[in-house]
């Protein structure tokens, strides 16, 4: 199937989804493609604290009042995975669907980063899992492992504490990354242990499911095993930009250049939020993104 539209909004997270409500808002005939329901990294965090004038607010909930938003003004939402774009902004999905669009904004986020190690391939939702949100009730009452010292680590590992019976963040160096506040949480919480200078070598299975991790000693290079149900990684992000990487618009890590604009180096194809070369990656900045973008899609698809 061939169709023209005047903007495709590749990714549905706050970035998209910002850029869908302004783009249609101005006029803009716009879909907003995603692989998986709308929300981005929303639904799979717990609670959100600083986005401006939403106090605590589950991810969430958050992420359908933004997708109803993004819609209201008539952008379409469209399920579909896209294999690549080319320079002429034609969107291809891999159903083989083509979209011709006369703009593109590529708002498609990150992806998480493996640990890489025997086992955990098997592991992956067998008692591996990434998201703390969705699978944290089937760790009731069970031991936890968390590996990572940055906000996700902390902030789900603080949330698994609801569920868990004792959750054990493991940190490679002898201090976390995350800040202050949410680092004093953690600190706060009997139910929370912390192992540092130690990687996880191996994750261990028993009977098809998670039972433990081995952890080395980044120092003396002894092990240990800790046993555990639950593994949960947290231990950054890997940028999802393989359908642009035809062109030339991506640094070393994969991350998208974009000026202030969210002008890439190709005319009429912007980027924003987490998949973009930048120094904070929030809610609220991928939202500042997505509003600059779509205005920039406006004037370049409109001459206006
Ligand atoms: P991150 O800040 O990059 O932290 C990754 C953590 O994983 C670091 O502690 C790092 O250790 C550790 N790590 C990396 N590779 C490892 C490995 N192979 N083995 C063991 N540990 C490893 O990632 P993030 O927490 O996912 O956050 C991503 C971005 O989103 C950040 O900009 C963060 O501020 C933002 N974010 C913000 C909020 C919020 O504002 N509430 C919430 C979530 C995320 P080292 O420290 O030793 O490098």
């Amino acid at each position: 199937m061939d169709r023209q539209v005047d903007l495709v909004i590749i990714g549905a997270g706050p970035g998209g989804m910002t850029a869908a409500l302004y783009a249609s808002r101005a006029g803009l005939n716009t879909v907003m493609l995603d692989a998986s329901a709308p929300g981005g990294k929303l639904l799979k965090t717990y609670l959100i604290d600083n986005y401006p004038g939403l106090p605590e607010t589950p991810g969430p909930d958050l992420a359908v009042q933004m997708y109803q938003q993004s819609v209201a003004f008539g952008a379409s939402f469209q399920a579909g995975e896209v294999e690549k774009v080319n320079a002429d902004k034609q969107v291809f999905l891999k159903n083989g669907d083509v979209i011709d669009a006369k703009a593109v904004i590529i708002a498609t986020g990150t992806k998480e980063r493996l640990l890489s190690v025997p086992g955990e391939q098997e592991a992956i939702g067998h008692g591996e899992s990434f998201c703390a949100v969705c699978d944290g009730a089937f760790f009731r009452n069970k031991e936890v492992v968390v590996i990572g010292g940055g906000n996700s680590a902390l902030e789900e590992a603080q949330f698994l504490t609801k569920f868990a019976s004792k959750v054990t963040i493991v940190i490679r160096r002898d201090e976390f990354r995350a800040e202050r506040k949410v680092q004093q949480g953690v600190e706060e919480n009997d139910k929370i242990h912390v192992i540092k200078h130690h990687i996880v070598s191996e994750v261990k299975m028993t009977d098809g499911k998670v039972s433990g991790v081995v952890l080395e000693n980044v120092e003396t290079k002894d092990k240990i095993t800790l046993p555990c149900a639950g593994l949960f990684p947290y231990i950054g992000s890997i940028p999802e930009t393989g359908m642009v990487k035809d062109l030339g618009i991506t640094d070393e890590q994969g991350y998208i250049i974009a000026n202030e604009q969210m002008e890439t180096a190709v005319k009429g194809i912007y980027a924003v939020g987490d998949c973009i070369q930048k120094d904070l990656r929030q809610v609220v900045t991928a939202a500042g993104d997505g509003a600059v973008a779509a205005q920039m899609a406006f004037h370049f698809v409109t001459g206006i």
